[in-house]
This record gives C-alpha cells, structure tokens and sequence, in this order.
C-alpha cells in the first residue's frame, strides 16, 4: 500500500551566534484530519487546530520520550482542549464545544478572544511514568482568550522565557486550507536590540492567517521572522495525527469497570461501546464477547487470581 505523503512538518532553528531559536509548523493536512475524526465544523476546526499547533510547538522543545498534554479551559464558544503531544511529531486531541449560548453575567471585552477566561495547563512527563516521576505543570490564566498570546505568556510565566507565539487556521468552506504556528525564543545571551530586531519582522507579517494562507512552508515562515538575522536548521521531522488506544486498553478498562457493572450493561445494552475522546475510535463488544468477558472475570476471582490474561 502507497503510502500518502504529507508536506506536514516542523522545522527548528537557531541564529547562528545561538541566542535566538525558532520552531514553525505546518499542520494543514493533520488538523483536517482531526477535524473529520471529530467531525468538527466552522469555529471547532480552528479552535482544536490552533490547540494542537500550540502544543506540538511545545512539544518541539521537549527531550525523546516525554510527552506534553496541553489543556484549554475556556469560557468562549469552547469548553475544553485536551492535547497530548510528543517530540517524535505525533499528537492527538479533542475539543468540547460549549454547545449552549454563554452564562450571562460574565461579559467578557470585545478584544477578548474565543477562548474566553479560564486556565491554560501543560503538564510534562516521561512516558510509562507518570506516577513514579513528579510531572511538571505550568498553569497560567487565560488573559486574552487568544491562545498565541496566551500561550506567550505561559512561556515568559511559567518558563521564564521570553517568547512569541503565532498561530493560525485557514478554512476554505469546510476544509482546512492551511494551519501552522510558529515559536520564537529569545536564550540567554539575546541582546534587548537582537529581540526587538525579530519581534519587529514579527509585526511585519500583519497577519500570521493571509502569511500561511500565501505560503505554508516553516521554511518560508522562519525567514519571514529571522530575516538577515542568520540562522541554521537543526531540525526537519514530519508531524501526524496519531492515536495509541488499542482494544486492549479498551478491554483492560473494561476489566476496571467490575463485574456487576458488566453485568447491568449486558442486561440493559447488550453490547459495550467504548470510544475513544482522542481520535473518537469506537470499540464495540458484542454480547458474546461481553458474556465471555464476565465469565473469565468471574473465573479469576474464584480462583483468587487478580487479573485476567488473554
Ligand atoms: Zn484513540
């Protein structure tokens, strides 16, 4: 089988005298695939792929084998995002749509953005411990609702580390035109005129949206934002949709679920549909399976055994 080819990436620099990194992403085809996933439309599509450009921006910077969840919740037409994301490029997540005109009483500026007021967590971990190691989490209010400011704002709070952040979603119809962000960061040894040098190019690209809109390529975008400032390429890798749930994991938090419980959903459905937030995956388990399922749970405990092995 073919395999198709995305021109979704991520490129990574730093100005040669190593004062000044940059990381720009595009992510058309992945946010479109997500969108479909989800089955998201109009406002949704933006809201989730700006999530998920922001946290594979994030993730960028991270070391091999951690992962980082990026988690919106917001006041706006979007009630929460939920990213994970990792340094190999793959990244999942979801959005939840307020679905209900917003609680008066809470009138928020008109440069308010669509995200609202509410938190903007990143939790950091390695993989497979998340209960040994202490994860690392930053949360900082939203204070604009727009997530590139915001997202600045966490890197400068709970980093310390002066950033910029844009991040944009273009949609022709139904159908994501173009998605991308980009990171900037100023490391110790950035002079005040290096950093004001790059966030003037930065206010040049008057729109980040019509910029990508024009031409999608980090490429492209980290020369618009470095300019004569001189910079090499330390990295180049492919970014895609990817989702680790399983029927196992399905079965095993079936196991969690008990055997009563089981038992009532046997009576009452006849199956167990599972689906998965992430990538909206659906496992269904027909009776038979169910039945199956009940009865080696029974079998287990009756011969004091505490889990059940396939
Ligand atoms: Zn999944």
């Amino acid at each position: 089988m073919a395999m198709e080819v995305s021109s979704d990436r991520w490129i990574k620099c730093i100005s040669t005298q190593g004062n000044i990194r940059g990381v720009a992403i595009q992510a058309t085809e992945l946010v479109q695939q997500m969108a479909e996933r989800h089955q998201l439309k109009g406002q949704a599509v933006q809201g989730l792929g700006e999530a998920v450009v922001g946290a594979l921006l994030i993730a960028s910077y991270c070391k091999a084998g951690q992962r980082i969840n990026l988690n919106i919740q917001g006041s706006g037409p979007f009630k929460q995002a939920l990213v994970d994301a990792h340094p190999d490029g793959t990244v999942r997540g979801y959005i939840i749509e307020r679905g209900e005109p917003q609680a008066p009483g809470a009138p928020l500026g008109e440069d308010f953005g669509p995200w609202g007021e509410g938190l903007l967590s990143v939790l950091r971990t390695r993989e497979g411990d998340e209960v040994a190691a202490k994860p690392y989490i930053g949360t900082v209010p939203l204070l604009t609702g727009h997530l590139a400011k915001d997202l600045s704002f966490y890197w400068v709070q709970s980093e310390q580390i002066p950033s910029a952040v844009g991040l944009a979603v273009n949609m022709e119809g139904d159908r994501v035109s173009s998605a991308g962000g980009f990171l900037v960061q100023a490391l110790p040894g950035a002079s005040a005129l290096d950093v004001r040098v790059l966030e003037h190019h930065i206010s040049e690209i008057q729109s980040l949206a019509k910029s990508i809109a024009e031409n999608s390529s980090p490429m492209h975008l980290l020369s618009q934002i470095f300019q004569s400032t001189a910079f090499v390429v330390v990295e180049e890798k492919p970014v895609q949709f990817q989702c680790n749930c399983s029927w196992e994991r399905v079965q095993r938090a079936l196991v969690l679920v008990g055997v009563p419980e089981l038992e009532a959903i046997l009576v009452e459905d006849k199956s167990a549909i599972v689906k998965c937030d992430f990538c909206s995956t659906e496992y269904r388990m027909d009776e038979g399976e169910l039945r199956g399922l009940i009865l080696r749970l029974k079998e287990a405990s009756a011969s004091g055994v505490d889990e059940v092995s396939d």
